[in-house]
């Protein structure tokens, strides 16, 4: 599919914007650092030699294209037609490396030897140790202390693709910390090393550049669609929302086609009004975080409020930019799907499909109890990630010792 339909309304605009969000907002230590990345990664990425090294890597090494899966059961379970969009079938089991692909790749045009990153979940950090594990480069990942303890199979993951692990020890020793850090690292380290973002967010041109490297899954979808229906158009594309990366892939192709309803779940953790959410639109406010203007939860005087899912990937205080505008400008419908909501929607997905789904990825499947659907409608669900992760959370939750309804 081209881009050739866009008339550039939900993309970002030359200045890094989508509508009133997006931007650089960094220290000036590091404006050479995204000045260089800025100016150089739409003609690196649009260079035929690239793209082909990128294709012949998704293919045989990520497992791509994904399948495009009609789920029958489901479909008769909420009398519509819903295709389920597999990247949990992706080469470490979730959509993430897609984007790290990609992303060391670039890093390779741009004569880097070194990658740094920050993980909270320890996901992200995964996927940037497998590529560089590839690529034959170092690799050294951020993350907080507290994080380090509870997410130990992705340390040790980690640790046996060959990346080094540097805990943030200041503050709260979690996620933030860890950005801090890598921050300073990258500062110090401007030559050699490039920083690789996880999702869509963060400064110029981050989101738009892993938003690129998405957007294969709806480039997929439209050509799988066009196969199975004889429309590459379905009528509603359902994507979870941490940061917004799968859903930004999900939506892509489909930004500027208004008969495509885009629909992102939000992780409302215990509630929205619980003070344990994560339901970035309905209690974020605009402010500035991680280097772009966007929508985050935060006090009267703008401290950012810490957020609560049950899912890992999901429990972020703010969402990418491209999402800031695509709900500001009505074009994305935000559901809020609460935890325990997610884990029936896993429980449903494991019973009705045979396929256990991540947490994240749990939270859009449960959009199809909240949206009234007809026979008619053509529904794509992102499937962003698989179960196996988060295996501990569904034991604790009791929910596997149910019985079928
Ligand atoms: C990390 C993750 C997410 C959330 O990140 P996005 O950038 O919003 O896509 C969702 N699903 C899975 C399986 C993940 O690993």
């Amino acid at each position: 599919m081209t881009k050739t339909m866009e008339t550039n309304v939900y993309q970002v605009n030359e200045k890094g914007f989508y509508g009133d969000f997006g931007g650089a907002f960094v220290p000036e230590m590091l404006y050479p650092n995204i000045e260089e990345l800025r100016k150089t990664y739409l003609s690196i990425i649009n260079e035929s030699a690239f793209q082909e090294e990128l294709n012949i890597l998704l293919k045989d090494y990520v497992g791509r294209p994904t399948p495009l899966n009609f789920a029958k059961r489901l479909s008769e379970k909420y009398q519509t037609q819903v295709y389920l969009k597999r990247e949990d079938l992706c080469h470490t089991g979730a959509h993430k490396i897609n984007n790290t692909l990609g992303q060391i790749l670039l890093a390779k045009r741009l004569g880097k030897k070194r990658i740094i990153a920050k993980t909270g979940a320890g996901q992200h950090g995964v996927a940037t140790a497998t590529v560089c594990a590839l690529m034959g480069f170092e690799c050294v990942i951020y993350m907080g202390e507290i994080d380090i303890e509870r997410q130990n199979p992705n340390v040790q993951r980690m640790k046996m693709l060959g990346a080094t692990i540097r805990p943030a020890t200041c503050g709260s020793r979690t996620l933030k910390d860890a950005t801090n850090e890598a921050m300073r690292d990258w500062i110090a380290n401007p030559v050699d090393t490039h920083y690789i973002i996880g999702s869509v967010v963060g400064p110029h041109p981050y989101p738009d550049l892993v938003a690129r490297f998405q957007a294969i899954i709806s480039e997929e979808i439209g050509i799988q669609l066009k196969e199975k229906t004889g429309n590459p158009d379905p009528t509603h594309i359902i994507a979870c929302v941490g940061g917004g990366s799968n859903a930004a892939g999900a939506f892509y192709h489909y930004l500027d086609k208004k008969n495509v309803k885009l629909i992102a779940a939000e992780a409302a953790g215990q509630g929205v009004n619980s003070g344990y959410s994560a339901a970035t639109t309905f209690l974020g406010k605009k402010g500035v975080l991680h280097g772009s203007r966007t929508l985050l939860m935060q006090t009267q005087d703008g401290q950012v409020v810490e957020p609560h899912s049950i899912s890992a990937g999901l429990d972020y205080p703010g969402i990418g930019p491209m999402h800031a505008n695509l709900f500001e400008s009505g074009r994305a419908q935000f559901v809020d799907i609460t935890d325990d909501e997610s884990l029936k929607a896993a429980i449903l997905l494991s019973r009705i499909e045979g396929i256990i789904p991540a947490l994240e990825t749990a939270h859009a499947i449960a959009c199809l109890e909240k949206i009234k659907f007809s026979p008619n409608d053509i529904v794509v669900i992102n499937l962003s990630g698989r179960g196996d992760k988060d295996l501990n959370t569904y034991i604790k939750s009791g929910i596997i010792d149910q019985k079928n309804e």
